[in-house]
């Protein structure tokens, strides 16, 4: 039933008042009208709309006009700074609640929620581990609790974060009016999750059609010539018998660079290193490209990103980084020199193409080379069993209420830290501990004022306190680091008063002020009797998240080779079949199909490299003891071990790395 046609006519001025009064709009876009009237009926909501359908307007119109707080949640709310300037400049109470705020400015936020002057707040999820914010808005009326990329809280997505699941017991607990679930994508059985998760009825989950007709949908085999591995170290693999249509990569690309009109171009690869030197290849043809990647600097980036919104023929040679917080209009190609990690991440990148509707070209160049690294993503966030049994004993033998550095117990453990943080999620939704609020453990200050300057403004308790304060910490180079729970055992004070005296000078502008080293309390609600046991099955959960994301590249390759039109397949994955082929994708324009992709390279493996890797294994027994440790080695796949021990600069590093991951480890397992 469509909402527009039962609703009253009344009812629907109304909101298009609302719509162009404080927002500046003429008509709603598609499900947005839909959407809204449902949450005003009060009824729970899921909205997967693609990137720039408009899915903010479905929480920020109920805000205006719902009577309690509308609770944002979105891990990228960095990138939302621009969105809640653009409520504040309308007139409409927005704020947000990041990890860089002060404590006062953090204090002043909480007092305009609970006065009910502010509207939307926006918080990131890790914001509700800690127990002083959940206490304070278990006491707010909640008329809307809006969560972004919801597609989180499902295992069959591509982009699972177990604390979503702890988000959604929130939601619950805070008795949130209603809630509203968001997304660019999600799979049929994605979207059965979500309404499963936060209480959404099938029926108020609403898509909008997902087939864009302005887009020419391009997926071309190509093979991988004169490249020389990421690392440098070896040449690819030769000898593998190659369809004579599969041809050069950079020879197409840089074709269709010279051939096409120019026009904004977004360039995905998948490493920074390609970044860098395609772009330099590019400037270098007299394209004007430049990188984008997670590696440069803030404002760098920020640089670039304004320059390619305000040309209309800037190419931008990006990481998966590139394009999430901007909303340009008139991108014309969307290329994939690289194949996307998944299906998902496809849509959500073509999808900023031609968003004004106009003829746009997106092209994937897909070589089979590339497989390896980019599989090798998901191989590398996952642990060995052993790094997950210390990880495991590790916690258990704390005393029932224990902190920990999620990073410490990375680097001890040799598991990446977002995987650490992973594991620890999953003890607690089984029940065995309880996450509080974290805390920093050390402070850095850069003095702005000489020591003697600050002292004279207090009496003599407070100078002799400060004082000793400033002993205890330790100086490197312009910053001094002060470890705040020695201090405090030291000096005998409340670590509570050491803080707020630090918080305090930090606002006199005596000083400069940083927190660092978050730690993160626990309490154990349930010690597991058989840690080996709980060990494993965490182990196992591991194991499964990386079949999936492996069957995940697996579907991008089979949407190349798909014998049927592709744009009808894509849409088929996100439960939107097209009627009829759209006539304007590689299989429905190509001569030749369906398209073939050669088959993976399988090189041997050097015994002599293996006989090195095994007698390396003997002088670093902790760091590659265990054998997915030395086939990461190998394949050039990083681990906090190894950069501990620089093992990454070791000849051996990555020299297999055009043997894909699996054929590695199964050698090592027997070696
Ligand atoms: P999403 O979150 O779905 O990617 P946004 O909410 O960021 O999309 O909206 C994308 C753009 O569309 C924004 O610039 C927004 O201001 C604009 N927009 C939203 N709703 C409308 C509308 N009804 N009419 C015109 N523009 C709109
Ligand atoms: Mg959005």
């Amino acid at each position: 039933m469509n909402a527009s046609e039962n609703g009253d006519g009344s009812e629907r001025r109304e909101l298009l008042r609302v719509l162009s009064e404080r927002f500046g709009f003429k008509e709603f876009k598609p499900g947005q009208e839909d959407a809204i009237r449902r949450l005003l009926a009060g009824r729970s909501t899921a909205v997967v709309f693609p990137t720039g359908g408009g899915k903010s307007l479905c929480y920020q119109m109920p805000a205006l006009l719902l009577p309690g707080l509308t609770l944002v949640v979105s891990p990228l709310i960095a990138l939302m700074k621009d969105q809640i300037d653009a409520l504040a400049a309308r007139g409409i109470a927005a704020r947000r609640l990041d990890s860089t705020l002060s404590l006062d400015d953090y204090r002043a936020v909480m007092d305009e929620v609970r006065s009910g002057r502010l509207r939307l707040l926006y918080v990131a999820p890790e914001r509700f581990v800690n127990e002083r914010f959940c206490e304070a808005i278990q006491r707010v009326r909640i008329s809307l609790f809006a969560v972004d990329e919801a597609h989180c809280i499902s295992e069959w997505g591509h982009n699972f974060r177990p604390d979503y699941l702890r988000l959604a017991q929130f939601a619950h607990s805070c008795r949130a009016d209603r809630v509203l679930a968001l997304t660019a994508t999600a799979t049929p059985q994605v979207l059965d999750d979500m309404c499963r998760f936060f209480d959404i009825e099938p029926q108020c989950a609403i898509r909008t059609g997902f087939y864009r007709p302005n887009l020419t949908m391009l997926a071309t085999p190509v093979t991988d010539d004169g490249r020389v591995s990421e690392n440098g170290t070896v040449p690819l693999g030769s000898g593998v018998d190659l369809p004579t249509e599969a041809r050069s990569r950079d020879a197409l690309f840089f074709e269709a660079m010279r051939s096409r009109e120019p026009g904004p171009t977004i360039v995905y690869v998948t490493l920074q290193r390609t970044a860098e030197t395609l772009a330099e290849r590019l400037a270098a043809a007299g394209v004007p490209a430049r990188p984008y990647h997670a590696g440069m600097e803030d404002a760098q980036r920020e640089e670039v990103q304004n320059w390619f919104i305000g040309s209309d023929r800037a190419v931008v040679v990006a990481t998966i980084a590139f394009g999430m917080g901007i909303d340009k209009r008139n991108v014309r190609y969307v290329y994939h020199y690289n194949p996307p990690k998944s299906l998902e991440n496809y849509a959500q990148e073509i999808g900023r193409a031609g968003r004004d509707d106009r003829p746009s070209v997106c092209e994937m160049f897909f070589c089979v080379e590339d497989l390896n690294v980019l599989e090798n993503f998901a191989y590398g966030d996952t642990p060995s069993l052993e790094a997950v049994e210390g990880l495991v004993r590790a916690i258990f033998a704390n005393s029932a209420d224990f902190d920990a550095s999620e990073y410490e117990l990375s680097s001890t453990h040799d598991i990446r830290f977002t995987v650490v943080r992973t594991l620890l999620t999953y003890l607690e939704l089984a029940g065995h501990l309880q996450r509080g609020t974290p805390f920093y453990a050390t402070y850095q200050f850069k003095p702005l004022r000489t020591s003697a300057e600050i002292l004279t403004r207090f009496d003599a308790e407070r100078g002799k306190f400060l004082a000793d304060l400033f002993r205890q910490a330790t100086r490197a180079k312009t910053w001094f680091h002060l470890d705040i729970d020695r201090a405090s055992r030291t000096l005998g004070q409340p670590r509570d008063r050491l803080v707020r005296a630090l918080d305090y000078l930090a606002e006199q502008g005596d000083l400069e002020l940083r927190a660092a080293g978050v730690r993160h309390r626990f309490k154990v609600l349930d010690r597991p009797a058989d840690l080996k046991a709980v060990a494993c099955s965490l182990y196992e959960k591991a194991l499964a998240r990386e079949r999936r994301e492996i069957a995940r590249l697996g579907q991008v390759a089979a949407l190349v080779e798909h014998d049927g039109c592709q744009v009808s397949a894509l849409g088929a994955h996100f439960g939107e079949p097209l009627p009829q082929p759209c006539g304007h994708c590689s299989w429905c324009l190509g001569g030749n199909r369906p398209a073939r992709l050669p088959p993976r390279p399988r090189p041997e493996i050097d015994p002599a490299v293996l006989s090195q890797a095994l007698s390396l294994r003997r002088e670093h027994p902790t760091e590659l003891g265990p054998a997915r440790s030395l086939a990461r080695l190998l394949c050039g796949v990083s681990s906090p071990y190894q950069i501990r021990v620089k093992l990454q600069k070791h000849s051996l590093f990555g020299t297999l790395s055009h043997v894909p991951f699996p054929v590695v480890l199964e050698r090592v397992e027997k070696a």
